[in-house]
């Protein structure tokens, strides 16, 4: 059945003020919407910037009932709002992306149990919840393996790297992580890493976005181009599985989709999110409709928009360890750049690795991108700016 629209001028309510929720209250409202941040932060950069921030803890009923009168509908921009949370406002009020797919996605235990369910292929990996579940893990992971933490983690934080996975290893490590549920995989020699933004109806339509291929430094996304460097082969069972996985989860909403490529050219299921993603970043400058914009037309449901990009693109992210002893890096560097698109993200503190904004190279010449690209990200670093753990591209 075709939902009614939820037009400009109404009210939308976004659990969390991070600069994916920023990005998506710009987008929102250039298209004429008001919105309403739920964050506990005083500072953060979509809570400062909101038409109505109530800045509160997501468990505080009274301030979710405050929201829900407020707004139309309410998405999210984080996985790790409480599950609770969603399943209590979804009783009351319009909630995207639906809360049993977050619960997913924000356990990394349930996510790998889906995807085998579904038979969508993951690396190796065994689940410890407990220090007696080591051993049997060990029987299964060798050689090379990372142990993560089942929940919380982000830019690769809650992950420790073992060269050699032994009962002894996966112990410390465990140890280390606080001796919370974990998965223990098996690390991959990895030929490449692509994505897939995906914008999906309530009734069930799918738009994939090109995909992307994303280059990590410390476990941090570091760049991401498009077109990808992907043969046809592997860009259709690509596509294929984003949409296996997207039917199984039921889902409504932005989602992406990480996934790995091994020498071999089996592809992966990394992990997803249920919301913009980071490798999503480019939508706002080279395609027709941003992944912030489907977040608004899934959650108002006004239809689909066009998904094309219009131009070969590079997106640099620019961590916290660009600012030295807190100064900016030189912006001119960029600003002098003609095809070149800055966000900040306005975020008082640069910490090393800390998410401070990015920049787009936008022109026709896919290789022409990259080495500008890497040019400027090494300019920006600077002689005098350069400090250990800066990622270079
Ligand atoms: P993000 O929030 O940036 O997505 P995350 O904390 O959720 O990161 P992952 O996506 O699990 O972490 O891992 C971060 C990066 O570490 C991956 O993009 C990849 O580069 C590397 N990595 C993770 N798991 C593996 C693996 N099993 N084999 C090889 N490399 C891996
Ligand atoms: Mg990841």
């Amino acid at each position: 059945m075709q939902q009614k629209m939820i037009l400009p001028g109404a009210y939308i309510g976004v659990l969390g003020g991070g600069q994916l929720g920023s990005m998506f209250l710009n987008e929102a409202r250039r298209m004429g919407y008001k919105i309403a941040v739920l964050d506990p932060d005083p500072n953060s950069p979509a809570g400062r910037i909101a038409d109505k921030h109530i800045q509160a803890e997501y468990t505080d009923k009274k301030a979710l009932a405050e929201l829900s009168q407020l707004c139309a509908a309410i998405t999210t921009e984080f996985e790790n709002v409480p599950a609770e949370t969603l399943h209590f406002l979804s009783a009351q009020i319009e909630v995207s992306p639906p809360p049993q797919a977050v619960a997913i996605a924000q356990d990394r235990i349930l996510e790998k149990n889906f995807m085998c369910q579904n038979d969508l292929a993951v690396v190796p990996y065994a689940v410890i919840e407990k220090k007696q579940d080591i051993r049997l893990a060990t029987e299964k992971i060798t050689g090379k393996g990372i142990l993560k933490l089942a929940r919380f983690g982000y830019d690769g934080k809650g992950q420790i790297l073992l060269s050699t996975v032994t009962e002894q290893s996966v112990y410390d490590a465990f140890v280390s992580l606080g001796e919370k549920p974990c998965v223990l995989e098996q690390q991959i020699v990895l030929d490449k890493e692509v994505s897939i933004v995906a914008a999906c109806s309530k009734q069930g339509e799918i738009a994939l976005y090109a995909i992307a291929e994303n280059r990590h430094s410390d476990g941090i996304l570091d760049y991401t181009q498009i077109p990808a460097n992907v043969n046809i082969v592997i860009q259709q069972q690509i596509e294929e599985k984003a949409t296996h996985l997207i039917r199984a989860l039921q889902y409504h909403g932005v989602l992406a989709i990480e996934f790995f490529i091994d020498q071999e050219e089996q592809i992966y299921i990394n992990e997803i999110a249920p919301r913009p993603h980071n490798s999503g970043h480019y939508t706002l400058d080279a395609c027709v409709t941003s992944q912030f914009e489907q977040q608004i037309r899934t959650l108002c449901h006004l239809g689909l928009g066009d998904t094309t990009t219009l131009t070969p693109v590079v997106m640099v992210n620019l961590l916290g360890d660009l600012w030295h002893h807190s100064k900016a890096p030189d912006w001119q560097v960029l600003l002098a750049q003609g095809n070149v698109v800055l966000h900040l993200y306005g975020k008082e503190e640069a910490r090393p690795g800390r998410k401070m904004g990015h920049f787009c190279c936008l022109g026709a010449d896919p290789h022409l991108l990259i080495s500008q690209a890497k040019d400027l990200k090494q300019k920006l670093v600077g002689v005098d700016n350069h400090q250990g753990g800066v990622t270079t591209i």
